[in-house]
């Protein structure tokens, strides 16, 4: 189920995506959304609750504070452009437990091969 957030966590998650590996010190967090350190560790630790973000222990600049690091992936949308599913006139009776199961659809299956062989193409012209 899609998580709430406000306008500050968004801008806090989107802050953090920007730097998925490493996350970011809280008071780097803080500085860059313009907040104070108090509205900011309320931030984190609503995102924390959320499941969003997890709060690390860490000795930085003289001090104790928390690395702020990101549990959730940008999604990308590039594999999935020109899939059949996303205009398909069966998509509403098509799933696991549907009439048409994904793994039996030969449009599915036309369309990922094609994917793959256009990879293949591509990375041989490299
Ligand atoms: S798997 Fe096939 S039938 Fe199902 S939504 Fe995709 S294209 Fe349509």
């Amino acid at each position: 189920m899609p998580q709430k957030l406000t306008n500050l966590e968004e801008r806090a998650i989107r802050l953090l995506l920007k730097h998925q590996k490493e996350g970011l010190l809280q008071s780097e967090l803080w500085h860059k959304l313009g907040v104070t350190s108090r509205e900011g560790s309320r931030i984190a630790i609503k995102l924390e609750k959320k499941g969003m973000v997890k709060r690390v222990k860490e000795f930085a600049k003289d001090r104790w504070t928390r690395r702020l690091i990101p549990l959730i992936r940008e999604v990308k949308l590039d594999p999935i452009r020109g899939a059949p599913c996303l205009s398909c006139e069966y998509e509403h009776i098509c799933g696991k437990e549907g009439k048409i199961r994904p793994e039996n659809c030969p449009k599915l299956e036309n369309w990922v091969l094609e994917s793959y062989r256009k990879s293949l193409r591509k990375s041989s012209k490299r």
